[in-house]
């Protein structure tokens, strides 16, 4: 059996109850202070931004595909709805992301709480259906439904198929999650062992290299997971050699 990660691995978990939603703080009164008021401006409009990039929808110009930050009350400002690449009116998109980004919240902030233990596979079938080329692939929601479709058709047993969710989750997940925390490093588990299973051992080698040296710093050389993914890697490595 494959080893699976320690108990301080996943308390790092992403928790979606955690993640703010983008808005722009429109009625926000500066204190007095000229200096003051431009730093927390900045601080402000930074980490806002910063936030609103990570919910960002794609520019609908099929040559563009821009990432535009989702700013959720940013109805009365024309000018968000502006790619700032292209120049394309993005306004509808703007409107059905801000809807399906609530919804999708509501969906991980459901599942924290233990309200709704499992969504059908059907639904979140739908969901991605939908955020396919509305939100951008980098989206941190987009990724955390690619996320639960993965681990529901891995459940049905569709190995395949959950396999292709998880390969489209790892580019938000490298975006917005830390490579030793534990999100990030379940998923090259997960591909370490789906190529396993396959029998694909140079796919399997490469996913065992990023994992192994993650884990020889988080958390240690000394660690049994350490040990058994670096076993795992030297026994791949051997059956490469042989082939
Ligand atoms: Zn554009």
């Amino acid at each position: 059996m494959f080893p699976s990660l320690t108990d301080k691995q996943q308390s790092t978990k992403c928790n979606p109850q955690n993640v703010p939603i983008a808005i722009i703080p429109t009625n926000t009164k500066l204190p007095n202070t000229a200096l003051y008021n431009s730093m927390l401006w900045l601080f402000l409009h930074s980490s806002v931004l910063k936030e609103a990039q990570r919910y960002a929808v794609q520019c609908g110009s099929k040559t563009c595909g821009e990432a535009i930050p989702l700013l959720l009350q940013a109805k009365t400002d024309k000018c968000n709805f502006f790619c700032p690449k292209c120049g394309q009116d993005n306004q509808k998109r703007m409107q059905e992301a801000r809807a399906l980004t609530v919804k999708l919240v509501n969906m991980q902030v459901k599942k924290a709480d233990n309200q709704e233990n499992r969504v059908e596979t059907l639904v979140l079938e739908k969901l991605a259906l939908e955020a396919r080329g509305l939100l951008h692939p980098t989206n941190f929601l987009y990724g955390l439904l690619l996320r639960d479709l993965h681990a529901a058709l891995s459940a049905e047993g569709k190995k395949d198929r959950a396999f292709a969710y998880l390969q489209m989750a790892l580019l938000p997940i490298s975006v917005h999650v830390h490579p030793f925390e534990s999100a990030s490093t379940e998923a090259l588990s997960e591909i370490i062992h789906y190529h396993m299973e396959k029998g694909q051992v140079n796919e399997a080698s490469e996913a065992l290299t990023k994992l192994v040296r993650r884990l020889k710093i988080v958390p240690g050389e000394d660690s049994e997971v350490f040990e058994e993914y670096h076993g795992l890697l030297m026994d791949c490595r051997k059956s490469i050699k042989n082939i």
